[in-house]
């Protein structure tokens, strides 16, 4: 009975930014459960060696191109994925962007607007759209991927843009799970602390950036790609059917110092 909380047999799901990283690793963990996934990023090449890497380990996925920032397109997108599919079970709001070490005194309009853009408004854009045939429908899941950085202000890097960009991430889940929850729609987020992404690439280059990051980390270590996957797979699911409004956090315990 446990186990087949987690299957997702039947599903529909889109995944944004899934091409890399941490949503190319949740399109497959959704995958292996046994939905159906939608790969929505902006740029087709990438995207297509995504869907490529997950077709020699067995997984048929789709990829749609996609700018989260575009409403009219996201609009568009929701409404083709309901006619394809019939209906949207799963939604999972990874694309997100950082741009970081900038101190907010020089952050030009152009870096804030971009970054929030991309963050909060696609984020709200794809609940929108995709939530709206959530609702007609009475059922489906919505995980946001946010950040510790929704929580607390890293260090030594400066970006008050994102940190601004995910803790309004937070509250927007919480937000829509309020106002949702009755209505059979549940929408939660993720957490995650920094993850071996090339979005987190250039600190290994760098002794003080990496002591601060990881001696900041109780595990003393960074995050992996499928260990935010799992915990998105969990929420997704039926397994979390009670779960709504929740940030889980996924950070190596780097907010408990
Ligand atoms: P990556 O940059 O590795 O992957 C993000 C994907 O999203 C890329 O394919 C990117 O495309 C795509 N993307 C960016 N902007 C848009 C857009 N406007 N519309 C559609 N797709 C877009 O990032 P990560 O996997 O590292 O991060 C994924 C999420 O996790 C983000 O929301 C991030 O903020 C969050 N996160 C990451 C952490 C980390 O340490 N890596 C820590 C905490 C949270 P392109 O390459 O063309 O930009």
């Amino acid at each position: 009975m446990y186990l087949e909380k987690l299957r997702l047999d039947g599903k529909v799901a889109l995944v944004t930014g899934g091409a890399q990283s941490i949503g190319l690793a949740t399109v497959e963990a959704l995958a292996e459960a046994g939905a159906k996934v939608i790969i929505a990023d902006r740029d087709e090449t990438v995207a297509k060696a995504g869907q490529a890497s997950l077709k020699a380990k067995g997984y048929d996925v789709d990829v749609v191109v996609m700018d989260v920032t575009d409403s009219a397109r996201v609009n568009q997108v929701a409404d083709d994925v309901v006619a394809k599919h019939g209906k949207i079970d799963i939604l999972v709001n990874n694309a997100g962007i950082a741009r970081s070490m900038t101190p907010a005194e020089t952050v030009t309009d152009e870096h804030w607007l971009n970054v929030i853009d991309v963050n909060l408004n696609g984020t709200f854009w794809c609940c929108r759209a995709f939530g709206n045939y959530m609702l007609k429908a009475g059922s489906g899941s919505i995980v946001n991927i946010g950040s510790m950085s929704g929580f607390i202000v890293n260090k030594p890097q400066e970006q008050a843009f994102y940190n601004a960009s995910k803790a309004g991430v937070h509250h927007l889940t919480k937000s829509l799970a309020a106002e949702w929850g009755s209505r059979g729609v549940r929408v939660n987020a993720v957490a995650p602390t920094y993850i071996n992404t090339p979005l987190t690439a250039f600190v290994k280059d760098d002794p003080k950036m990496w002591d601060a990051w990881v001696g900041g980390t109780p595990m003393g270590r960074m995050g992996e790609t499928d260990e935010i996957a799992s915990v998105v797979h969990f929420l997704a699911s039926d397994a979390a059917s009670l779960m709504t409004g929740s940030i889980v956090s996924a950070d190596g315990g780097y907010t408990c110092w």
